[in-house]
């Protein structure tokens, strides 16, 4: 298995191998990297993962994707990644909260955010590719962040070997706690450094620095090379599959499902990485129903799916459910290249580029619906669901969360369909606490990071995450702030 970009058309397209595609991130054309066939899981083979745990699940799954990588190094990567004292409790447990609602807790990782289930191993397969090419620099991460990413990418990459990694955050677009938890990071490879301007100027900048070729050589010179943690990467996409394949082994496990029988999933989407790894493991022959899209009010892709019209020019809505906050949802490209193949894909992305907006050919959109729906949730809404499921279910959701939960419910209104649903749950609601007690209508009147986890948690009796409650003890060890022009200066230790 190779790897193409989605947007090469040509008769040949060229293929690079998957650590090929790990270390490039972006395809030279501008595209994204796809395996030229996706891998079959027979019933036999999902059967055979029953027994596995999380870790031996996700050696078993990546080696498929990644047949360059040795497969005793995958199980290393895989065992170390998600152990017990990075994931207490296990990876990716399932929690069924309401009648045939199954919640999947992406969020017991260090950061408590699902970016960290691909971001704990990803370092890790970057590293191997680093070294299977033969390549003798090392690599420096550059990321922009407005809070969850910036803290996931340090906590994966912190001590990786031949890697380090700088991190940028808007002075004043993060919360407290998550600007807590960026400057406190321990590591011997990282640093953290804030800039003065928004998500944009930070974001903008580390753009410039990547397309700087006098930058590139002082960096050559010095040993090293820029290279970046974004969700475009195959690396953080491959493991994403692997909880989903997971999910449905537990349902059978568990005796919820009989081998062979369908689940449906429902997904908190933003960037379409999340959905899109479910999407796969539906194309690998994992019996998935239908995969519900879940939108906040910025709801590009519900109405994509509803009029075929993808159409980024419109106004932008900060929510309580910042990471899905996106009008280019990224990922959405490799849909379109699995349903109708790089020339039209090449087409409506130039069409984005150009116009902020394209109409997808019908053909794909037939496709596309007979795969997913699309559901819209407001402020209100989502609101609504953290209320009314810790009322019924004494059940506590983060806003994300609460996106998916609120497209479920109108999902099975619509169509009855009582079928099994796996929710993807993203954060921990401790992330987003100050929302989370307003939606319960027990607002705070404090922003001390320490102050809102002891409120949220005197209202719900729900444990605070670890991790977190560390956070407040640990000593803040970045305090710098730059100017935007002073971003680069920061890189070469000036
Ligand atoms: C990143 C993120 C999402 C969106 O995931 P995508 O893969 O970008 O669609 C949803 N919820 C949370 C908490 C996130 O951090």
């Amino acid at each position: 298995m190779k790897y193409v970009s989605t947007r090469d058309a040509s008769a040949a397209p060229r293929a690079v191998s998957s650590a090929e595609a790990i270390l490039r991130g972006l395809a030279p054309d501008g595209g994204l990297y796809m395996p030229t066939e996706i891998p079959r899981l027979t019933d036999a083979e999902l059967t055979a993962l029953l027994p596995l745990s999380y870790a031996e699940r996700a050696a078993e799954i990546l080696s498929r994707f990644l047949p360059d990588y040795d497969r005793a190094a995958l199980s290393d990567d895989c065992a170390v990644s998600y152990a017990d004292d990075r994931f207490p409790g296990g990876a990716a447990p399932l929690l069924e909260f309401e009648r045939g609602v199954h919640a999947l807790e992406l969020w017991h990782g260090p950061t408590c955010a699902f970016k960290d289930m691909a971001l704990q191993i990803m370092p890790r397969l970057l590293s191997r590719a680093l070294s299977m090419s033969g390549e003798r620099r090392q690599a420096h991460i550059l990321v922009a962040t407005s809070g969850d990413t910036g803290k996931a990418a340090l906590e994966g990459y912190r001590d990786v070997p031949g890697v380090r990694i700088t991190v940028f955050y808007p002075l004043d677009g993060v919360s407290p706690m998550q600007k807590r938890q960026m400057t406190t990071q321990p590591g011997g490879n990282v640093n953290v450094c804030a800039v003065r301007g928004n998500f944009d100027d930070a974001q903008n900048g580390v753009k410039a620095i990547f397309a700087d070729g006098a930058l590139a050589r002082r960096a050559d010179e010095a040993g090293f090379f820029f290279s970046s943690a974004n969700s475009i990467n195959w690396g953080r996409l491959a493991p994403q599959i692997v909880y989903y394949v997971s999910a449905y082994c537990d349902l059978v496990r568990g005796g919820t499902l009989k081998m062979g029988e369908k689940m449906n999933v429902a997904v908190p989407t933003g960037n379409f990485g999340n959905i899109f790894a479910a999407c796969v493991a539906r194309a690998m022959g994992v019996p998935i129903g239908r995969l519900l899209c879940a939108s906040n009010a910025n709801c590009v892709l519900t109405d994509f799916i509803r009029t075929c019209v993808y159409d980024r020019r419109r106004v932008f809505y900060k929510t309580m459910s910042p990471s899905m906050d996106i009008l280019i949802s990224s990922n959405l490209e490799r849909l379109l290249w699995l349903l109708g193949g790089p020339s039209q894909t090449a087409l409506c992305m130039q069409a984005l580029a150009r116009d902020g907006v394209y109409t997808a050919p019908e053909t794909t959109m037939t496709s596309l619906r007979r795969l997913f729906s699309g559901y819209t949730a407001s402020e209100a809404e989502t609101a609504e669901t953290i209320r009314s499921t810790w009322e019924r279910a004494q059940y506590l959701i983060d806003p994300h969360t609460a996106v998916g939960l609120c497209a479920v419910r109108q999902y099975r209104a619509e169509t009855g369909d009582e079928r099994p649903v796996v929710l993807a749950s993203t954060a921990s609601p401790y992330k987003f606490t100050a929302d989370v007690l307003a939606s319960l209508g027990r607002p705070a009147v404090t922003d001390d990071p320490a102050a809102l986890l002891d409120a949220l948690h005197k209202v719900s009796g729900t444990p605070i995450p670890a991790p977190l409650e560390r956070t407040l003890t640990l000593p803040i060890r970045f305090t710098r702030a730059v100017e935007k022009e002073e971003m680069a200066g920061v890189l070469f230790g000036n």
